[in-house]
Order: structure tokens, then sequence, then C-alpha cells
């Protein structure tokens, strides 16, 4: 039965990485086996800086990031190729052309699709490397395009898959030729072949999506850390890993704010019942976590998610009316038409309070709007501190010496707003 493995940015920042990714597939001869790959390192913020600078209309810093990409990519070809780099430095000097092309041609439409034309490259660029590697290095593989595989509609940054239309191409792949396949993450096209994105961080969302339609045997999420933990280790002093978790739970947790892997994920593989791993690269004999159908454990620790840069807005009708339903579904409109996230959201008979990301570009927008019908209030500098699992003890505890400014709570989880200035750099869960 088909694995699918998914590597991120990390874990091919540069050759040494890469070659350490050779190393570990050799230890998987299984096949079919269908390795999804992220952009090299932190190559996507750079390709967003460059959208920037090309409809910015500063042609100098565009032309200096551009060659700083093609630079780094080709170093690595280099290190890794030697004296045989020339063909597949060859192909990236290709698509450093094609991308420069793109950003000509596009920089006068909306920004999302050009957007998605553009930041594509990352991923392409990274496969092409990874699968010279490979072969390179004696694992028979496959390059595969991933715009060709997962069929998404036109809503650049935030595609939403075509599931039809999808499994079909995917199901007509002939994977049973002892080759692996290496393809790329986050990216899809449009029926008529416009690259599209399915969201920053959206690699896991691939491999969850090429499972789904193949009904593969698991996806293994390989990262530079151990596994699922409680809560962020690099945070939370006293994080614990977590073996095993329900579906549920990981989308519980994911939803609120845990960084581990996407939110989007989960579904395709619940709807199958995939089990997800969650692995180290560094580490192999390290068991990792699965996510799956046994919820036996969940729960068993209490878990934590911090979200940083919050901003508490209150809105409040102005002539003292009641925050009736309509009023709600009138501002959550606009918070939907903003494209802000709430973490948390709490009515009272006149007043509805919205905790969202401090996203400036958005927010900004979103506060005008609603100052224009409404009284509104913000306090900006928030941590919204979310917990699953915590009796009252633990939330009093972790609650001491801070103030309160917006709550919520149901049967397992609660949630507090808290000043960042009350805020320890680094947390720990009383026990
Ligand atoms: N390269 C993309 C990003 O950095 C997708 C991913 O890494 O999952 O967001
Ligand atoms: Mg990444």
């Amino acid at each position: 039965m088909t694995q699918v493995f998914k590597f991120g940015g990390a874990s091919i920042r540069d050759a040494a990485a890469i070659r350490h990714l050779g190393d570990l597939l050799a230890r998987f001869p299984a096949r079919p086996l269908i390795v999804v790959v992220s952009a090299m390192g932190k190559t996507t913020d750079a390709l967003e800086a460059l959208l920037a600078a090309a409809r910015g209309d500063d042609p100098a810093d565009y032309r200096e990031r551009l060659e700083t990409l093609r630079r780094e990519h080709l170093a690595t070809v280099e290190a890794l190729f030697g004296a045989s780099a020339g063909p597949v430095a060859q192909r990236v000097e290709a698509l450093i052309t094609e991308l420069d092309r793109r950003h000509r041609r596009h920089a006068r439409r909306e920004r999302p699709f050009h957007y998605d034309q553009t930041v594509c490259f990352g991923e392409l660029l990274s496969t092409t490397i990874v699968a010279a590697w490979l072969e390179d290095t004696g694992l028979a593989s496959e390059w595969r395009d991933a715009r060709e595989l997962i069929v998404t509609d036109g809503t650049h940054q935030a595609a939403n898959v075509n599931w039809s239309a999808t499994a079909e191409r995917v199901r007509g792949l002939d994977l049973d030729d002892g080759r692996l396949r290496v393809t790329q993450g986050f990216i899809g096209a449009t029926p008529e072949g416009d690259a599209t994105t399915l969201g920053r961080e959206g690699s896991d969302y691939s491999a969850a999506i090429l499972a789904h339609c193949l009904a593969a045997e698991a996806v293994t999420i390989w990262k530079d850390v151990p596994g699922l933990f409680n809560a962020d280790p690099r945070r939370v002093d006293n994080a614990v890993q977590l073996e095993t978790i329900s579906y549920g739970e990981a989308i519980a947790l994911a939803w609120h704010g845990a960084k581990v892997i996407h939110p989007k994920t989960l579904a395709p593989l619940q709807q199958r019942a995939i089990p997800l791993k969650v692995r180290s690269f560094q580490d192999l004999a390290a068991s990792g976590s699965t996510i799956g159908d046994d919820a036996r454990r969940d729960g068993e620790v209490p878990a934590l998610m911090l979200c940083e840069a919050q901003t508490l807005l209150e809105v409040r009708p102005r002539d003292f009316a009641f925050m009736d339903e309509a009023r709600q579904h009138d501002i959550l409109g606009r918070l939907v038409a903003a494209g802000l996230h709430a973490g948390l959201i709490d009515a009272g008979a006149t007043r509805l309070s919205l905790c969202l990301d401090s996203h400036p570009e958005r927010l900004e927008p979103l506060v005008a709007s609603l100052s224009s019908n409404y009284a509104v209030t913000r306090r900006d500098d928030l941590t919204l501190l979310t917990v699953r699992h915590g009796d009252d003890a633990l939330l009093r505890a972790l609650g001491e010496g801070r103030d309160c400014l917006a709550e919520r709570r149901n049967a397992d989880t609660a949630q507090r707003l808290f000043p960042a200035s009350q805020c320890p750099a680094t947390w720990h869960v009383p026990t």
C-alpha cells in the first residue's frame, strides 16, 4: 500500500540536509512511495519579499532578491553534484528565468493571482534539486508536477480542492514501477492550468490530499522535532510528547494555534482512517507521534496553546441596543470579508468581543468599517492562552497575577486573554 512522506523546508534547507534526506529515504525501500516536499528553508518568505519588490516598482531590489534566490539554489546544486552539476544547474536556471518572466507578465494582475504564479517556484525549484539528487544516489525516482495532480478552484492563495478531478488525476498515476515519486507541497492549479497555492504551510495538506485520493496506508510528516507535544517546547519548559491522539483532538489543537500541522490536513485523512505520523528526521529511532482513530489517550495531559500579537475589539451598538443575532451576523460578516479569524468570540447583552490576530493590513480596514456603525474599543499587544483538558486549579494557576481581558470556557477548552506584558517568555504547566 502507498506511503506518503512529507518533508518541510527545514529538512531540505541546504546540501547537507538534502544528503541526509537521501540517506533517510534509502532506508525505506517499500513502494509505492510519494515524497511531498516544501520549498527550501525560508524560500517562500524570500519569494513573498520578491513579489513585494516586483509590485512596489523597486526594480533594483527585485533584481537583487532574484539574484540571491538564484545564487542560493545554484550553490546547493554545486555542493551536491560538484563537477556534474551542469544539467541540474541548467534546470534551476531555466526555472529562475521562468519565474522572472512570470513576474513581468503578471505584475499588473491582482496580487493573489500574481502571488500564486510566482511563489509556486519555491517548490518547483526544491523538488527539481531533490529528485535529481535521489536519482544520483541510485534511488529511482520521478519528478511530478503537482499542478497536474491537485486540481483547485481559482481562489488564489487559499485554493479549494476539486476532489473528484484531483482523485481522477492522482489515481491515473501508475505508481507500480518501483520508482518513488517526488512532488511539490503547497501548490496546485485550476483546470485552466493557472498555478494556485493552498495557504502558507500548506504542504502537509498536499500530502493529505494525495493520501486521501490513493487511500494510502499512512502519511508521515518528517520534522525537526521528535513529534507532537502538549505545548510548544520552545515556549513551555515542561512540555511533553504525545504518543497517540485522535483526529478530533489534533484538529482542536491545530485550530487553537498549535503550529505543528496545517489545520486542513486532518479531515481528508480522517475520512479514510489514514493515520498521520509525525517523526523526527534527525532521530529515526524515536517513535514519534501518531494521529488516528484512537481517542483513548486524549486529554491524558492538559494541552496549552499560545497565540501572540492579538488584538481585542469590543463592539457595541451606539444606542445601547442589544447585541442581537442580526448585529452579530453583520459584525461577523465584516470579519469574514476582512479575511480575519477570531480566536475567541464572546457575546454580551450589548457587546460583542472579538480576539483577532493583529494583522495590520486586515485589521485596520475592519476597525474602520465597524467604527462607522458601532462604538469600538480596542486593545493591542495581547496573548491568547487556550487550555484543553485543564482543571480549575490549573486554570487558576495559569491566570495568577495576570489581568484576564476576555475568557471563554466549555467542557474541554478554556481560553483566556492576557496583556502580553504580563506573560512570561517561558511558561510552565503547574502540575
Ligand atoms: N513553502 C510553503 C510555506 O513556507 C509551504 C510549506 O512549507 O508547507 O508556507
Ligand atoms: Mg514550511
